[in-house]
């Protein structure tokens, strides 16, 4: 489907009710979704798909944080996990920028603050990882009561506990119990969801989502994909059984793929919607790295413009995505993209 063709609908409903690219106001249903299999149940059926930000990280680094060494390693992620203490403006600032482009959703500022990153800081303990995720959850909050803005949400983080793409070094059981109920119970009373996010092995992403679902928030989890855009996730698990591994979990409100090419996303949409009932929302948000012998690098593809990423993102909205944003790389003249109606 493609907008740019299509007549404006005026925000009334789409005569073949498919979602479009644009932006929407979906309020939050925090009822247990993912067990469902009552085909009566009624399906949520937003026309235009809600329209999340970009990458909040490497917005920062645009600001001026650094983000050095290598993509994914956790070392890397150090200066925008402080900025949350050091530099709250510029996290502010990001997140306002991310709202006037057309975002109705901010990702905390969260993503690295898990004890084995900020280990790299010095010897931060339990209680200065809980205020610098303390932190990232006022910035969020300051930008959201800013813009003023009703139908702004804030997807409160759950990471990756180690360095991201990497699921041979997700940790055990009991660390990994413990540690999302921990960033879970420090991010949630800042959230309207929780967002278990760049999840690459089904077991991480259950264990997130538990203990997400847990503080009674709807609970969104979004798998990152391999790169060689198979419809696996990076551990080689497909998204079929990343799907029925949180199928008795209460709260699932969506699953999203994020945090790789737009291309392996393209591909696996359509598998995600599938395997879901219709009362689960699905969504995407790829990086915009350059991707080199099916590996990325730290670059940003030129040529993924806004339009080019608008039109990727058509394709997702055509496989039934309902929920669109960005991730690393993608930036608010993206998200401004998407979020245009695109209207004469
Ligand atoms: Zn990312």
């Amino acid at each position: 489907m493609c907008i740019h063709d299509s007549p404006c609908y005026n925000n009334e409903e789409s005569p073949n009710k498919k979602p479009r690219v644009g932006n929407a106001n979906v309020e939050g249903d925090s009822s247990s979704k993912m067990g469902s299999t009552d085909s009566t149940e009624k399906a949520p059926s937003p026309v235009v798909p809600l329209v999340l930000d970009g990458g909040v990280g490497h917005m920062l680094r645009r600001l001026g944080i650094k983000i050095e060494g290598k993509v994914g390693s956790q070392e890397r992620f150090l200066g925008v996990a402080m900025a949350n203490l050091q530099q709250p403006e510029l996290v502010k600032k990001t997140h306002s920028a991310y709202i006037q482009a057309g975002a109705r959703v901010l990702t905390t500022n969260n993503y690295s603050c898990v004890p084995r990153c900020l280990k790299e800081s010095g010897s931060m303990g339990r209680e200065q990882i809980q205020a610098c995720i303390h932190a990232a959850g006022d910035c969020a909050k300051a930008a959201k009561e800013e813009s003023g803005l009703q139908g702004v949400q804030i997807a409160g983080v759950l990471p990756p506990l180690g360095p991201s793409y990497r699921p041979d070094l997700v940790p055990e059981k009991e660390e990994l119990e413990q540690d999302y109920a921990f960033i879970a119970e420090a991010i949630e009373p800042y959230a309207d969801v929780l967002l278990c996010e760049t999840m690459s092995l089904v077991r991480e992403g259950r264990a997130a989502a538990l203990a997400a679902s847990k503080t009674g928030k709807p609970v969104w989890v979004a798998w990152t994909l391999s790169d060689e855009a198979d419809g696996t996730l990076r551990s080689g698990e497909t998204i079929e059984e990343a799907v029925r591994s949180c199928a008795d979990i209460p709260n699932i409100e969506a699953m999203l793929l994020n945090c790789c090419s737009p291309q392996s996303v393209t591909v696996a949409m359509p598998r995600l919607r599938a395997a879901l009932p219709d009362s689960v929302q699905i969504g995407g948000y790829a990086n915009g790295f350059v991707i080199e012998n099916a590996k990325m690098v730290d670059a940003y593809q030129k040529d993924l413009t806004p339009a080019a990423y608008r039109k990727i993102a058509e394709g997702w909205a055509d496989s039934g995505a309902t929920m669109i944003g960005g991730c690393c790389g993608v930036f608010p003249e993206h998200i401004a993209e998407l979020a245009s109606p695109k209207c004469e």
